[in-house]
């Protein structure tokens, strides 16, 4: 039985593992694939403080990891099937066992949804991205594509314009999903052109991004767009589909929290991307991974 079991080693899991195991709670973390999350597959992180020359998120999540180690935090390599998470004692079952404990933390993450088109995965990390505070900076002076038509997608290529030498963003509609004062800056600003009723074909480049062929989806018409970079926010879905029904989730599926990272359900925390919330970055994951011990150990010593 463990006092602490936490779901997802990414930068909010690890944090919270971090400050468990070195509160004296018995914790393990679960983890399916490398630990990191989202953060340990972004090329360069320059917006972490303490690393004033950026640092690899790869090399990044593996500081966080060993410190996991060095306060004896158990590791357990699963992928997490199902959970009953409403009684006292929390039961999440893997592909291999059933592991209890007294409070179980939610720190799953989310990922980006993808177009689907041929060469997405490809080029992903070689001018496809799904972060531009991550990576627009790599694109400083160069025309970059931004796909999506939603809050993110507009905010984002306005990030965009601060640094790239065009933005294109384009929406498969003809009127943006985006909230009306986020569009009436997006058609104000000079660097930023929209192509609605537009859909990505196809992503063009051996090595790195170059083109974009573009389908116009009312007149069927066919063109290029020569671009570095290809920003993707089509939305996205939290890790989530092993929660129980009982869970409080929003209507896109994230965990609904206060501000102590509690759940509706006792003994049930959720922290960093797979929570409801606005900005998922590295530092709001941490932040997050922090807070949780204070509910945490309230719980456990009630
Ligand atoms: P979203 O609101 O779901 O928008 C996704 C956008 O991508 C939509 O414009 C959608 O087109 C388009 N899309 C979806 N699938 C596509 C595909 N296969 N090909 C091309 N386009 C596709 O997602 P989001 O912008 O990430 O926002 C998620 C939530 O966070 C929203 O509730 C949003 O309001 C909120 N948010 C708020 C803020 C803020 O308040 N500042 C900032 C960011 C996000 P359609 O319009 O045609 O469906």
């Amino acid at each position: 039985m463990y006092e602490v079991l936490i779901i997802g080693a990414g930068p909010a899991g690890m944090t919270a593992a971090i400050y468990a195991s070195r509160a004296g709670y018995k914790t393990a973390i679960l983890e399916h694939g490398v630990p990191g999350g989202q953060a340990a597959t972004t090329d360069m992180i320059e917006n972490y403080p303490g690393f004033p020359e950026g640092i690899s998120g790869p090399e990044l999540m593996l500081k966080f990891f060993e410190q996991t180690q060095t306060f004896g935090v158990e590791v357990i390599y699963e992928q997490v099937m199902s959970a009953e998470l409403s009684g006292e004692i929390k039961k999440v079952t893997t592909e291999n066992q059933t592991i209890e404990a007294k409070v179980v933390i939610i720190a799953s993450g989310a990922k980006p949804k993808t177009l689907g088109v041929s060469n997405e995965g490809r080029l992903r990390g070689r001018g496809v991205s799904y972060c531009a505070t991550c990576d627009g900076f790599f694109f400083k002076d160069q025309p970059v594509a931004v796909v999506g038509g939603g809050d993110t997608a507009v905010e984002e290529a306005m990030y965009l314009t601060k640094m790239c030498s065009s933005v294109t963003l384009i929406h498969r509609r003809d009127a943006l999903r985006a909230n009306r004062t986020a569009q009436n800056r997006a058609l104000n600003n000079e660097k930023l052109h929209i192509l609605y009723d537009t859909v990505v074909d196809d992503i063009i480049g051996e090595d790195k991004v170059t083109q974009l062929s573009l389908k116009n989806v009312k007149t069927d018409e066919l063109s290029t767009l020569d671009v570095n970079g290809v920003f993707i926010f089509v939305g996205y879905s939290p890790n989530a589909s092993f929660l129980p029904d009982d869970l409080a989730v929003d209507a896109h599926g994230y965990v609904i929290t206060n501000e102590e990272m509690e759940t509706n359900l006792p003994g049930v925390f959720a922290i960093g991307d797979v929570r409801q919330k606005k900005l998922r970055q590295v530092t709001t994951a941490v932040g997050d991974g922090g807070a949780v011990m204070h509910a945490v150990d309230e719980y456990l010593r009630d």
